[in-house]
């Protein structure tokens, strides 16, 4: 039941901030802001995140490694540019590991702000990345829908994580090269109860990072083939 286990999430914050100050997740320090992106970052360590290269520079890099016909996705951009121990690297694992759903949150409205200048054009809906249930129910909640719930309270589009479904549970990625990521993912996502909603509409994926682009790639698939006219991405983060 991810709305329960959320809920539990979120009065675990409210007690959190009660009981112990806030520290920026980045360098430490303690956090005076109570709203936006500084209750979890302070600002000099929010000013030096490395900014990601423009989306037209990602799309690029995908269609080279994918090749054009391989490629479901019309669009991609990203905020951050992401290196192993970087400062980025903590946002992220703070969203992921440490369970803290309102810095996806957060992060997802900074996404959403910056959204027409990411994005050749509009899009109807907003799709999470879907994680396997297994995984949630480890993890309390998926990261991704997190952030595109941020994104979509901003951007003013509705969001839905019944489109599509994670059919397997893939291994963890992180290990493998480009074509053993694009072999792990191929197939892994199918139409959920929500499938129709995705029929002749232009979807947004949104996801935390964005590494090989094999995984957003493979949902973009699912979707094309539940009828979307133009599926796009956006992540947080692009590794390098
Ligand atoms: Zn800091």
């Amino acid at each position: 039941m991810p709305s329960l286990s959320r809920a539990v999430q979120e009065v675990w914050e409210v007690v959190l901030q009660l009981v112990a100050p806030r520290c920026c997740c980045i360098c430490g320090r303690a956090l005076e802001s109570r709203t936006g992106i500084e209750r979890f970052v302070c600002r000099p360590c929010w000013d030096n995140l490395p900014i990601a290269p423009p989306p037209e520079m990602i799309y690029h890099e995908l269609v080279c490694s994918f090749g054009a016909d391989e490629l479901a996705l019309s669009g991609v951009a990203a905020l951050f540019h992401l290196r192993e121990g970087s400062p980025a690297m903590r946002l992220i694992y703070a969203v992921k590991y440490f369970g803290l759903w309102e810095l996806g949150i957060e992060l997802g409205r900074v996404l959403g702000g910056l959204l027409p200048h990411l994005l050749p054009e509009p899009v109807d809906l907003i799709v999470p990345v879907p994680i396997h249930p297994a995984r949630e129910r480890e993890r309390t909640y998926n990261q991704a829908e997190a952030i595109a719930r941020g994104l979509a309270a901003v951007a003013q589009r509705p969001v839905s994580t019944e489109v599509i479904r994670r059919r397997i549970a893939t291994s963890s990625q992180t290990q493998l090269n480009a074509e053993e990521r694009r072999r792990n993912v191929a197939g892994a996502f199918i139409g959920a109860a929500q499938a129709a909603l995705a029929r002749s509409r232009s979807v947004l994926l949104v996801d935390d990072v964005l590494t090989t682009g094999s995984t957003l790639n493979s949902c973009a698939e699912a979707l094309l083939e539940l009828g979307a006219r133009r599926v796009f991405a956006v992540a947080v983060a692009k590794a390098m």
